[in-house]
């Protein structure tokens, strides 16, 4: 009997070992998801370009990536976090945020698991309005239905950020909605809403719709001496202008000038070093590949990739780039 009882308890053992694998299932191979945005933006497409070049290799590194369409950054960072996602797309802002625990960290205090492993496309705080509402810039939102984004996005804090810089209060001088990025050109364009907040990468979709539709639209310009005040106060503003002539259909005469940041990509210190170094180096041995698979890649250079990170690099990031001999290229304070 006790014999009986003693195999029981091996096989039990043996049995919770191979299952606990639930990653490793399926003859070794290691299914790792990365956290993007809403589909009509560019991370969703970003966590598909990053997924296909690792993909390809899968007799090599026995990992299957796929992506998941989230909330935005601060979702995403927090999902890494926990272990909910292996990797997220997280602006660089939110990351310095969530490094140094302010913003939505503040509580929580510094995130001192939370890795950078490359940044990538540059993203514009983009403020789109019916043209029908006669406003030109930001300063002319008040009084008007403005979606400034859903919670867990990045765009969020943006918003908040540069409507209290012109001294327009969220809560009492606009009428803001919190939805998500994906339904804002329907509801501009049923005269749901008046305008909207969206911080992506160009071009996209979602402005494209926006642009697109029945009534005329405008990008507007987010500038203006509060501003100007707000980005020689916060590290993770720079100038940026939006194109006009990548939304051919906008009531744009001149390209939209605002700020931006820079999308990146994130990952947990707990995530293999194994699986982060797989990832970081098909992105950047496939980098021409890999360029040409969204317009808004068009000016990533490989040291371009490396700028505008703040959380720690992963251990897996670094051996790549130290095989690479694109270590010096790196800020020091981001290495061990
Ligand atoms: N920047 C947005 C966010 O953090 C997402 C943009 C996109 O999906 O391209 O929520």
């Amino acid at each position: 009997m006790r014999r009986l009882l003693a195999t029981l308890v091996v096989l039990t053992m043996v049995a919770a070992f191979v299952f606990a694998g639930g990653e490793q299932e399926g003859g070794g191979t290691r299914f790792v998801t990365i956290g993007t945005g809403g589909v009509t933006g560019v991370y969703y497409p970003t966590g598909g370009a990053i997924s296909r070049m690792v993909n390809a290799k899968s007799d090599e590194y026995n990992i299957r990536a796929s992506v998941e369409s989230t909330a935005g950054s601060v979702y995403n960072i927090n999902s890494v976090l926990n272990g909910d996602l292996d990797f997220g797309i997280a602006q660089s802002d939110r990351q310095y945020q969530a490094s140094n625990g302010l913003a939505e960290w503040e509580a929580t205090g510094a995130q001192e698991d939370l890795r950078s492993v490359f940044s990538i496309h540059p993203e514009s705080i983009t403020l789109i309005a019916a043209a029908e509402t006669g406003a030109e810039s930001i300063a002319d939102l008040a009084g008007l239905r403005v979606n400034i984004g859903n919670p867990g996005s990045g765009q969020l804090q943006n918003s908040i950020d540069a409507l209290e810089a012109v001294g327009i209060d969220v809560e009492n001088d606009i009428q803001a909605e919190q939805v998500k990025a994906v339904e804002a050109p329907g509801l501009l364009q049923d005269g749901r809403l008046d305008a909207f907040f969206y911080t992506v990468g160009h071009p996209n979709g979602n402005i494209l719709e926006a642009t697109s539709g029945r009534i005329p639209v405008k990008i507007l310009d987010i500038t203006g001496p509060g501003i100007d005040d707000l980005l020689s106060r916060l590290p993770y503003y720079a100038p940026a202008s939006i194109p006009a002539a990548l939304y051919p259909q906008s009531a744009n005469t001149a390209d939209a000038r605002t700020f931006g940041v820079k999308a990146t990509l994130v990952t947990a210190a707990s995530v293999p070093e194994d699986v982060v170094y797989a990832i970081t180096k098909e992105v950047f041995e496939n980098f021409e590949d890999f360029k040409s698979l969204h317009p808004a890649y068009q000016v990533l250079t490989p040291e371009s990739m490396l700028q505008g990170l703040s959380a720690p690099l992963h251990d897996g990031a670094i051996r790549y780039y130290e095989e690479a001999g694109m270590i010096g290229m790196i800020n020091p304070e981001l290495l061990p």
